[in-house]
């Protein structure tokens, strides 16, 4: 596959009890699977700011430690964030959630923002990201638990999430995006080892974060899934766990 590779969905251990692997392993596993870089868009929200972090006298680096280690293993890595606006967090006690993820927002803009940018409206984030130039995309919309995100606030959908421990729907997702004319993206949704499923293949090498926004903003590449590579990987770093 020609172009430039990349993993639009990952977590990384110490961000959230649900990211169980480090980003020197990460790291290792998406070199060992052929892409050219990865997003690292680890949760962000009141739950995580407030129970996950609480004892935490600086969340804003705490949160940014996860993006710095997997910058600091050589990969090519870009910053996002996979928000929950206010109580729309996924916890057993939520009901219904719904998380986007941000892409075009550099750590340096998450550093300005910091907690208030998961206590912002749909139409607050709307405006910051009108503003900043920063790309909404909602993630795996149809996933059990999961509310929609209206979509005159959305840039786009996750029309492919590869968490293989949900049921995603990724089919109704890719209607959906078609229905409201959303952008499509995909990534792997990469918590553990063997997570290593999808992302999107660019024509062009993606230097940063703006440059991530406008090529997304393009047609200028194509979603890839499920290829036998990447099961070979998945299923290595599995038996190696
Ligand atoms: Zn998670
Ligand atoms: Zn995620």
């Amino acid at each position: 596959m020609n172009g430039f590779k990349l993993e639009m969905h990952l977590h990384t251990l110490g961000n959230s009890r649900c990211a169980k692997v480090s980003a020197d392993r990460a790291a290792k596993i998406y070199a060992d699977a052929g892409y050219d870089g990865v997003v690292v868009t680890n949760h962000w929200n009141r739950n995580i700011a407030e129970n996950y972090f609480a004892d935490s006298s600086d969340k804003i680096n705490e949160y940014l430690k996860g993006y710095y280690a997997m910058k600091a293993t050589g990969i090519h890595t870009l910053f996002g964030v996979e928000l929950a606006l206010r109580e729309d967090f996924y916890s057993p006690l939520n009901r219904r959630g719904a998380e986007i993820l941000v892409y075009g927002i550099t750590a340096e803009e998450f550093r300005e923002y910091g907690e208030s940018l998961y206590r912002n409206s749909y139409d607050g984030l709307r405006r910051l990201a009108n503003d900043r130039g920063w790309l909404l995309y909602q993630a795996h919309p149809f996933r059990e638990r999961s509310k929609r995100v209206p979509p005159e606030f959305l840039d786009g959908v996750e029309v492919y999430n590869g968490n293989p421990r949900h049921i995603n729907a990724n089919a109704i997702a890719a209607i959906y995006a078609e229905k409201h004319r959303l952008k499509p993206s995909a990534g792997s949704d990469f918590h553990q080892a063997g997570d290593v499923k999808s992302g999107i293949c660019f024509r062009d090498k993606i230097t940063d974060e703006k440059a991530l926004a406008a090529a997304l903003s393009s047609d200028a590449f194509r979603i890839f899934k499920n290829i036998k590579k990447l099961k070979q990987v998945s299923e290595k770093a599995i038996s190696e766990t």
